[in-house]
C-alpha cells in the first residue's frame, strides 16, 4: 500500500489531531488493506487516532459478508473465537505506531438483528474494546435491500411497516445500553427512495423523540458517518436534520467515522466534517 498511486494522493487534513471511529480492513470482508496499511495512511492523513471496527454479525440466518472474517487470507465464520486474530493485531499496531504520534484503538461494529443481544453482550464481554459500535444493516432477517434475485426489506415492507420496525429495532438496540455508538442512523436512504419514494428524507420524524430519550438515557452516542458523500449523497449518516435534534436533546454526538474500506478512505471529508464535532479533534492521548 505505501507505495501505491492511492497511497500518494492522500493529502494531510488541515488541522491535527482528529479521530476517526469507523474504520474496516481486511479483516473485514468487503474491505481491502491491512491493519498496518490502515494506520499508514492515517498517519499521513495526520490523524492522532484511528479505531477499527470489523463487521461482526452473528445472524447466520442471512447470509451475507458480515458473518465472515477475513484471517491470512481465508474467510471463517464470525464468532468470538475468531476475533481474537484482529484483536491481536490492532493492539500491536497500537504499540508500533503509538510512539509515532498515532494511538489505536480497538472497536467492533456489531451487526444488530432482531435476537441480537445476547450477542452483543457476549462478545462485548469476551474482548476490551474502546469502542462498542452498532450497525443496523438488516431487518427482519432481511438485508435492508436485495441483492441480485436475494429480497430484501424493501421489497417486503410497505413503507409504513419498515420505518416502524426500523426504528423499533435501532430504540431496542439503545436500551441494551451495551453500545457507546449507533453507525449511520439513517443508512437506509442509500437505497430505499426507488422503493418508497422521496417521503424517506422525512419519514423519521416520528420516531425520534423516543428514540433520542432511550440514547441519552443510557449514553448511547450516534456517529456522524461521512461514506453517505462516497454513495453518491450530498449529506452524511444521518442528515443533518437528525445531527441537530440529536445534539438538541442531549445525544453524544461526538465521533466521526469514514466506514473506510480502503485505506485511502481513512478520515474521508473530515476537512468539512470536523467542524460539525470540534471534540472530535482529541489528540494523540492515551
Ligand atoms: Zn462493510
Ligand atoms: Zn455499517
Amino acid at each position: 500500500m505505501s507505495d501505491s498511486p492511492e497511497f500518494d494522493n492522500i493529502t494531510a487534513l488541515p488541522f491535527a489531531g482528529v479521530s476517526d471511529y469507523h474504520c474496516h480492513c481486511d479483516f473485514s470482508v468487503d474491505a481491502v488493506g491491512s491493519v498496518e496499511d490502515y494506520c499508514r495512511a492515517a498517519l499521513k492523513r495526520g490523524l492522532a487516532e484511528i479505531c477499527f471496527t470489523t463487521h461482526y454479525d452473528t445472524n447466520y440466518a442471512v447470509n451475507y459478508s458480515d458473518n465472515y472474517i477475513r484471517i491470512d487470507g481465508k474467510k471463517k465464520q464470525i464468532g468470538p473465537d475468531s476475533l481474537a486474530a484482529y484483536v491481536a493485531a490492532v493492539r500491536a499496531a497500537h504499540e508500533r505506531f503509538y510512539p509515532l504520534g498515532l494511538s489505536v484503538k480497538l472497536g467492533l461494529e456489531f451487526g444488530w438483528h432482531d435476537v441480537a443481544e445476547e450477542a452483543a453482550a457476549l462478545v462485548r464481554e469476551r474482548y476490551p474494546f474502546d469502542y462498542f459500535l452498532c450497525g443496523i444493516h438488516q431487518l427482519g432477517n432481511k438485508c435492508l435491500w436485495g441483492h441480485g434475485d436475494v429480497q430484501g426489506a424493501f421489497d417486503i415492507y410497505s413503507p409504513e411497516q419498515f420505518f416502524e420496525l426500523y426504528f423499533h429495532q435501532v430504540t431496542k438496540a439503545a436500551r441494551t445500553g451495551l453500545f457507546d455508538s449507533i453507525a449511520h442512523l439513517d443508512y437506509y436512504k442509500r437505497k430505499a427512495v426507488p422503493y418508497y419514494g422521496s417521503g424517506v428524507a422525512t419519514a423519521h420524524r416520528p420516531y425520534l423523540d423516543e428514540l433520542f430519550t432511550v440514547l441519552s438515557e443510557t449514553g448511547t452516542g450516534i456517529e456522524i458517518n461521512t461514506a453517505a458523500l462516497r454513495h453518491g449523497r450530498d449529506d452524511y449518516y444521518p442528515q443533518m436534520e437528525m445531527i441537530n435534534a440529536a445534539k438538541k436533546a442531549g445525544v453524544e454526538v461526538v465521533r466521526l467515522g469514514s466506514d473506510a474500506h480502503r485505506p485511502e478512505e481513512v478520515g474521508f471529508d473530515f476537512e468539512a466534517a470536523t467542524a460539525l464535532v470540534p471534540s472530535a479533534i482529541t489528540g494523540c492521548d492515551d
